[in-house]
């Protein structure tokens, strides 16, 4: 009797082809790095236009950086190249500096310009990086990769079905804390100010979840934030110590959580600059 196949997961190869990825990028400045990454797409005619694609990558990148930590970065547009999704990756030998929250240079850059009309796809897409690149051993297999196929082969491993668990959203802190500075300053801002501001809001608004955003609004609304610091072990909207494990997992993470008080968004306290 033949044994019912199982469903195998989507692969991160199916939007990344061998020729999409750069063993060795030549150059370590971020802006050179990042037009020598979109230069494949565009010779590959994955994409028109190359300056575009690259100023919404920067003015994306000058918000909160697309560095995850641990040498990975995740720079990305979400702009109509006439496809569904466009993806390239590229590893850096000497590594890049992407001005990472843990001041680590970067091995490797996957970049990603997705079409507006398929919101759910980036989402999806980065959840599934995300859940794979958290692990150590992946990224050492991934930084040892002794080839471009073997790089490749690593790539095609990642399945993009895992979603993050419902109570934790897996490095996107940094970006919503953004969020949350922009739309309170805003409040204060003249018209032409608040313009600019709108314009950065919707930028990340454009990449965060339907459901996330719904609730931000809504918290935003009630107290003014919604989303609140970790300091020493105490929700700082609620004041109420965390359990302890819960503290530990938030520390030293871009990870967002939901305190189980006061129902805001929860993250680690953030460095001064
Ligand atoms: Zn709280």
């Amino acid at each position: 009797m033949e044994k019912a196949k199982e469903p195998k997961h989507p692969c991160f190869c199916e939007y990344l082809k061998i020729n999409q990825v750069i063993y060795n990028l030549k150059t370590t400045d971020k802006i050179q790095a990042l037009e020598e990454l979109l230069d494949v797409l565009v010779k590959l005619k994955i994409i028109k236009n190359k300056k575009p694609v690259l100023t919404r990558i920067i003015d994306r990148e000058r918000l909160v950086t697309t560095a995850i930590g641990h040498g990975i970065a995740l720079p990305h547009a979400r702009l109509d190249t006439g496809g569904h999704i466009a993806v390239v990756v590229g590893r850096s030998e000497s590594g890049i500096d992407f001005d990472a929250v843990d001041g680590k240079k970067v091995h490797l850059i996957i970049l990603i310009v997705w079409n507006p009309s398929i919101p759910g796809l980036f989402n999806h897409l980065f959840a599934g990086l995300a859940q794979f690149l958290i692990k150590p051993d992946f990224r050492r297999r991934l930084f040892e990769a002794e080839s471009k196929k073997e790089l490749y082969k690593l790539l095609c491993e990642i399945e993009l079905t895992l979603l993050p668990s419902e109570d934790k959203i897996i490095h996107r802190a940094g970006l919503l804390w953004k969020l949350q500075k922009i739309e309170i300053q805003k409040k204060k801002s003249n018209k032409a100010k608040k313009k600019e501001l709108q314009k950065q809001a919707n930028l990340i608004r454009d990449e965060l979840d339907d459901a996330l955003l719904d609730r931000f609004d809504k918290l935003m609304e009630r107290y003014g934030f919604a989303v609140a610091e970790l300091e020493e072990g105490a929700c700082q909207g609620c004041f109420i110590n965390v359990a302890t494990g819960m503290r530990s997992a938030i520390e030293g993470s871009d990870d967002i959580y939901i305190c189980e008080n006061c129902g805001k968004y929860l993250v680690a306290k953030k460095k001064a600059k």
